[in-house]
């Protein structure tokens, strides 16, 4: 098996949420034991499960640029058919906190950037106005966003899981070279690809979980806010946003 092979393999046991794997007692230690039972003598070295912790997924010394360079000019799935520009990620790449979203939209298709539509400035309304009123001294420049797809789907449509499966290994290893100090999913989709969960925003918002070992918040997506009828939404994605200013910037 080929070391990428390997990273395959373990990357899905870590999605799976195994953090280190045993190996079975060699078959040497096994019959030492054996033998040493049977002569009635203590065996000198027992038979202890050895613990391997596993390789890191993305290669070492990983770099926003790497990941960029690897994704290339993409085809890795169908989204690729429809996009004019593969929107990577911006913000500041030592950011304490990072934003993700589902995927491009029309406008971030166009520019190449991340939330520059109608969603993303409210999504910098938010982040900026909570800040400004919590005393937190942030701008929007300072955090880093990215989404869990790099190409828009057509009609906006939500990403297929094969196409948020192929796209994640790119946003795992955003978020393993920033470290942040906590991730902000924003969305169901965001929250799915994270987390591995299925239920609605409503029922997962406002609440701490990790992914892997980063602390991470979910709210809603800021799309959703846009729409009239969700006043109350609105008011709790300003209260789930304060809990997060407050957790990484105090
Ligand atoms: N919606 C998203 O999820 N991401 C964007 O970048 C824009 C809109």
């Amino acid at each position: 098996m080929n070391g990428e092979k390997l990273r395959e393999v373990l990357a899905f046991y870590q999605d799976l949420g195994f953090s280190s794997l045993y190996r079975r007692a060699p078959e040497r230690a096994l019959e030492t034991l054996i033998e040493a039972q049977m002569s009635g003598l203590s065996p000198e070295v027992p038979p202890t499960p050895a613990l391997i912790e596993l390789p890191g997924l993305a290669p070492t010394d990983d770099t926003l640029k790497k990941i960029r360079d690897d994704i290339g000019d993409c085809k890795r799935c169908r989204l690729h058919e429809g996009r004019h520009t593969i929107v990577f990620g911006s913000g500041n790449e030592a950011a304490k906190l990072i934003f993700v979203g589902e995927g491009p939209g029309a406008d971030e298709d166009v520019q190449g950037l991340p939330f520059v539509g109608r969603a993303g400035q409210l999504l910098t309304q938010m982040i900026e106005g909570t800040a400004k009123r919590e005393g937190v001294p942030l701008e929007r420049k300072d955090v880093y966003i990215c989404n869990v797809v790099k190409c828009r789907p057509p009609e906006n449509r939500t990403p297929e899981p094969d196409e948020m499966e192929i796209c994640g290994q790119f946003l795992f290893r955003q978020l393993s070279v920033i470290r942040p100090r906590a991730i902000c999913a924003l969305g169901a989709t965001a929250a799915r690809a994270l987390l591995g969960r299925k239920e609605g925003v409503t029922r997962l918002r406002g609440n701490w979980y990790k992914w892997r070992d980063l602390p991470l918040m979910v709210t809603y997506h800021p799309s959703y806010l846009l729409r009239p009828y969700n006043q109350n939404a609105k008011r709790e994605a300003w209260e789930d946003l304060k809990k997060v200013l407050h957790f990484v910037y105090d």
